[in-house]
């Protein structure tokens, strides 16, 4: 038993968390595997101590640098969609907070790596250090701009955005192995659709699953 648990806060949180997954079941995210990654992640370790307590409500929340870690329902469905099958290699743009990145990470038979893109090198060395506290080391982080991918590892068998380009990145599409799929929100400041994409043998299919509100992609990196 670790310090956490002995002050009972580790017990708490997987109440919590356990609350917040029938609340997501309620929602209709129904796959057996990615709800017992949200129960099992704890979320309170990827926002800064003065928010902990707000962790397990189902609302973004701010991460530094003008940032937000997404919504608990948000990434259940973005996962759940993105993983409709097993999809061994994932690239995902937009590490942030880490928490998404975890979520992905715990995912056994669905997933077995994840490669991650962030621009600001803050967030990632926090994300980096958060999922290494966890023991989780399927992960090879990169500070980068996601809208290039990551062309020396592609192609993936899945992509999943987490920050709001207005158009698609081709590049990104063109990183799907055939079969594959990406999930991405799509649009300007205010709303976007989630878009699915489909790699199929004579281009691609998309359909809209959801209205998201995500910050946006942006090109560049930062130190
Ligand atoms: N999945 C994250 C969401 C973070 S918000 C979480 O659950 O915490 C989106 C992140 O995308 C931000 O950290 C932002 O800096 C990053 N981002 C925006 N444009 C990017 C780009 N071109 N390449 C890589 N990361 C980008």
């Amino acid at each position: 038993m670790n310090k956490f648990d002995l002050a009972g806060i580790g017990m708490t949180s997987q109440r919590t968390r356990d609350r917040l997954v029938r609340r997501l079941t309620g929602q209709g995210i129904s796959d057996e595997i990615v709800l017992s990654a949200l129960s099992s992640v704890p979320r309170h370790i990827f926002v800064d101590e003065a928010l902990a307590h707000r962790a397990y409500e189902d609302s973004a929340l701010p991460i530094g640098q003008g940032q937000t870690i997404s919504q608990p329902f948000v990434v259940a469905l973005m996962t759940q969609t993105l993983l409709d099958q097993p999809r061994p290699r994932i690239l995902e743009v937009g590490t942030g907070s880490g928490y998404q990145t975890a979520i992905l990470a715990s995912l056994p038979g669905l997933v077995s790596k994840v490669y991650s893109i962030e621009r600001l090198l803050p967030l990632l060395d926090r994300a980096q250090e958060r999922i290494l506290a966890m023991r989780c080391y399927n992960v090879r982080y990169r500070h980068g701009d996601g809208y290039l991918g990551w062309p020396e590892d592609a192609p993936f068998d899945g992509i999943l955005v987490t920050a709001a380009p207005r158009s698609v990145p081709q590049v990104l599409l063109e990183q799907l192995a055939p079969g594959g799929r990406m999930v991405v929100p799509v649009g300007g400041d205010e709303i976007q659709e989630l878009q699915v994409f489909d790699r199929t043998e004579d281009g691609f299919s998309m359909q809209t699953v959801e209205y998201v509100r995500f910050v946006p992609l942006l090109k560049g990196v930062r130190q």
